[in-house]
């Protein structure tokens, strides 16, 4: 094991399995959800005795509240490399954090996004030019470039995911922000599956807009983050209207100015906020151990999946590439659901299986419409995974695929 590694909670809790007795779970999905950080826990658990309303209070407690919820955003805003003079929006999560760009973005907005996207990033657009799956990070670049060279006159928007939640592939995103800059566009990366698992600095980058879920950062649901040029959040009508988003209200209603206030209206998740900030905080410090472990056993994987490739006729996604710790694959003759059931109920394995909220991109992976599957496995790594877990899935997938083998034979 990796020192220096944080630690999450309820790792190896006990589930049961077919034909009697337990087995620590092997946690194989935090690409949908990950554990939360014993860190997290903490700072939520310290903060409990203490909460109390937010922003409008002048008792102590609401005081504290508000200090502690301030200083998360300043935190989310180091994270991530946030310019001093950008917003940073709590929102629900990264499908929250689209959307109130969309509804922020002025009228007339010519978005391009690829087909690659999870859907939280490709459907939330009132006008997008969608742009096919491009076979290298060249082409995604050539392709975008072109796209936003042909965009009408007037402001113009690439999307684009910082690492694919299918294949888990990093994306060019340094490239594509200058190709945007090149064509006076701004640039949007869902960097949802990034920031569990690199660091991220959209100065250095030169983004405009960053989005992510806490919950997929070893925090709980529901707090998620939408960071960027505050021009047009400021512009925009609050995205719910409502207390807090207001500065004045009479006959006529001003709203608040900042992009902040005016686009959270209603009490916000300060529990769920700070237990995102402490994610973000133990994040920062641990990178180097944090990749060492994952590089690790994406490589096991990997590779214990290439030697069973051959002979169960297992397909992989997304080879070569540089990548975060996803891991998507197919097995001939199964269908994605009975795989992961049977991992779960004989193994006591996690994974998902499904078309990953990304239609279009799994569909094209799968060979197009006439794909006999239309569905895959995906194996999510990360904090609360170790070598067993992988060994685990390894032995199943042989067992299993053995079994279909033989019967078939
Ligand atoms: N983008 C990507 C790349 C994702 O993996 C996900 C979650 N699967 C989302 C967006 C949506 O996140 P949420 O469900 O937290 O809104």
């Amino acid at each position: 094991p990796v020192r220096g590694l944080p630690r999450v909670v309820g790792a190896d809790v006990p589930v049961p399995i077919r034909g009697g007795g337990h087995v620590p779970y092997a946690n194989l999905d935090h690409a949908a959800s990950a554990p939360c950080l014993e860190a997290v826990h903490e700072a939520v658990t310290r903060a409990l005795p203490y909460y109390s309303s937010v922003h409008r209070g002048t008792g102590r407690l609401s005081r504290v509240t508000t200090d502690a919820y301030e200083a998360a955003r300043e935190t989310v805003r180091a994270f991530v490399g946030a310019w001093r003079r950008s917003a940073v929006v709590f929102t629900r999560n990264t499908t929250d954090s689209m959307n109130l760009l969309a509804h922020a973005a002025p009228t007339g907005t010519s978005v391009v996004v690829f087909e690659t996207e999870h859907h939280a990033s490709l459907l939330p657009w009132k006008r997008a030019v969608r742009l096919p799956a491009p076979a290298t990070p060249a082409e995604a670049v050539s392709a975008a470039d072109r796209a936003l060279r042909e965009s009408p006159i007037g402001p113009r928007l690439l999307v684009v995911t910082a690492a694919s939640n299918v294949t888990g592939e990093l994306w060019p995103i340094g490239e594509l922000a200058h190709v945007a800059r090149r064509n006076g566009a701004r640039i949007a990366v869902d960097a949802a599956q990034l920031v569990p698992h690199r660091p991220l600095d959209m100065t250095a980058l030169d983004l405009d807009y960053v989005a992510f879920s806490g919950h997929k950062l070893y925090a709980p649901f529901g707090a998620g983050v939408l960071a960027g040029r505050a021009d047009w959040l400021r512009a925009a009508d609050p995205y719910l209207k409502g207390g807090g988003a207001s500065a004045s209200v009479g006959r006529t209603t001003r709203w608040a100015a900042a992009p902040e206030p005016r686009h959270e209206a209603g009490t916000p998740n300060v529990l769920g906020v700070i237990a995102l900030a402490a994610a973000c905080e133990t994040l920062s410090e641990r990178w180097d151990a944090m990749i060492a472990h994952e590089e690790a056993l994406v490589t096991r994987l990997r590779s214990g999946l290439a030697t069973l490739a051959p002979v169960h006729e297992l397909s992989l996604w997304g080879e070569g590439a540089p990548r975060v710790g996803i891991v998507s694959f197919t097995v001939d003759g199964w269908n994605a659901r009975d795989v992961a059931l049977t991992l779960s109920e004989e193994y006591g394995i996690g994974v998902r299986d499904g078309r990953f909220c990304a239609h279009p991109f799994v569909r094209h992976l799968l060979g197009g419409d006439d794909a006999v599957q239309d569905t895959a496995v995906r194996a999510g790594l990360g904090l609360g995974t170790s070598e067993e877990h992988v060994d685990r899935l390894l032995t199943a997938l042989a067992e299993l695929t053995c079994t279909v083998t033989r019967a078939a034979g």
